[in-house]
This record gives C-alpha cells, structure tokens and sequence, in this order.
C-alpha cells in the first residue's frame, strides 16, 4: 500500500468538562484512505473525540489537522463539514415519506452548503451519482420505496450512500452496526471494505465480529481508554493486550 500521510491528525487533545478529562492527551492519526475502526469500553470518549473533529466540542489543547495544512480547531461545525468531514450518528435519519433516489438527490451537496437544499433540481450530473451511489449500496432494487420503509440495515446504507453524495474526505461512523441483522451487518461491512481506498473512515463501534470484518488480518484497530490512546495494532495483537483485557473486564 502507498501511504499519503496523515488525512487526520490529532495531537494531545484534551476536553475537560468541570475538571474531568473527557479526552486526555489523545494523540492518533489516520492515514488517507484507511479506514480505522476505534474500540473501547464506554465512556472512553469515543464520542467527544468525533465532536471534536466536527467542531461539536472545542478542545482546551492540542493540535486537530485535516491533512497537513486544515486547522480544523479554527473552523465552525458547518465549515468543517463543507471541507468533507461527513458524520454518520448511531440512529438512520433518512427523509422517511421520499423515495430511496430522491433522498441521496436531496443530500447532494449545492453551491449554497452541504445540507441537503429541498430546491435542488435533479441534473444529469445528479442523476449519474445517484445510479452510482444506488449500486454500491446494493439497494438499485429499492430506488423508487419510501426511504421510511427500509429495513434498519438498509436505512443505515443508505444514509451513508447519503454522505458519500457529498463526496466527503473523511468519514466518521458510530456504531453503524448497532441494531442490524447478522447479514446486514456484513452487507454493511463490505460496502465500507468497498469505499476503502477512496474515502478515509473512521469507525466507532462494539460488535467485535463487525470491527474483524473491516480490520481483517492487518488493519489497524485503536482501543481508547480514559480519554487517550490505549493500545494500537490489528485486532489479533490488541485483543490479546492485557491492559487491554483489564479496560473492559474491569469496570
Ligand atoms: P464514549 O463515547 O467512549 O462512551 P464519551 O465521549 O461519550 O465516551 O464520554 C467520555 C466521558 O466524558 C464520559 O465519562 C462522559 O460522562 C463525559 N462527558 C461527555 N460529554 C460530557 C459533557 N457534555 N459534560 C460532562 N461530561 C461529559
């Protein structure tokens, strides 16, 4: 694999909330194009990392780059998503009463911002991606159902179909598996195998068969912990880590 440098770069982020370090001293960065899965027990700060990213949470210290030269500590939530950093939160929300192609329409990104203008017209440049994005989601079968009638695991494709309109940079993902059946989650599985390559990820999530399914035998999982970086390496080395073991056995 060629390697481009860093596409997100953290370093020594900390957020205290009255005094209590949510994130402390994170340091980690993803390559471009890779796709990173970050694990660990509940309240880690898996999340207030990624609302960190997105301009959600600011960070009292610390350095957040998007590639070499994005400050993304000087920009306001909308810009840093405009820049191409799409987040996809736990729960689906698809325009339920549209049709399956007129919501990744509506989700692609216009001149005037990155959320979905309702005035848009369907060009044939649109078009073209919705066929695109329709068939690497698997669901060209369900183009005309109301998004509102998906299955939960087609909803969960579809919103990222949704994101990746917007032609995003970056990807963040939490728990995009919670909820889905067993062989959604491996439909779901092989179309982020898919964009790999194409889009940098990364992937928050639990279900450890999922976070096997993405990593495979050489991908590189990181374990958060205490608002920092616990352990980093594929699934097999950091599953067998025993301070690792002792961060979730122990609470
Ligand atoms: P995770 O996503 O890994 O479960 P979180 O980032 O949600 O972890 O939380 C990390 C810690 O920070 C938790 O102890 C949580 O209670 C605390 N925390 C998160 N957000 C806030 C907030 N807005 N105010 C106070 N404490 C917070």
């Amino acid at each position: 694999d060629v390697s481009h440098g860093p596409i997100l770069y953290l370093e020594d982020v900390t957020v205290s909330f009255d005094g209590f370090k949510a994130l402390n001293k994170l340091t980690l960065s993803i390559d471009e194009g890779e796709l990173r899965c970050i694990i660990g027990p509940n309240g880690a700060g898996k999340t207030t990392m990624m609302d960190v990213i997105t301009g959600k949470t600011r960070c009292q210290t610390g350095k957040v780059f998007l590639g070499q030269t994005i400050d993304l500590r000087r920009m306001d939530e909308p810009s840093i998503a405009r820049i191409g950093i799409g987040r996809k939160f736990q729960k689906p929300t698809v325009f339920a009463s549209h049709p399956v192609w007129e919501n990744l329409e509506l989700a692609m990104k216009t001149d005037k911002g990155w959320w979905p203008s309702l005035r848009s017209r369907f060009t044939r440049p649109a078009q073209a991606r919705v066929e695109e994005i329709l068939s690497l989601l698997n669901l060209e079968q369900d183009a005309f159902r109301l998004a509102g009638d998906l299955s939960h695991g087609q909803k969960q494709r579809l919103e990222i179909g949704m994101l990746l309109m917007q032609q995003p940079r970056l990807l963040l993902l939490d728990e995009p598996a919670a909820g889905i059946t067993d062989e959604e989650t491996m439909e779901l599985a092989a179309l982020l195998n898919g964009l790999r390559g194409s889009c940098s990820m990364m992937v928050v999530e639990h279900d450890m068969d999922f976070v096997g399914a993405l990593a495979g035998d050489t991908g590189k999982v990181t374990v958060m912990a205490e608002g920092s970086v616990l352990a980093e390496g594929t699934l097999d080395t950091v599953r067998a880590n025993d301070t690792v073991i002792e961060s979730y056995l122990g609470r």
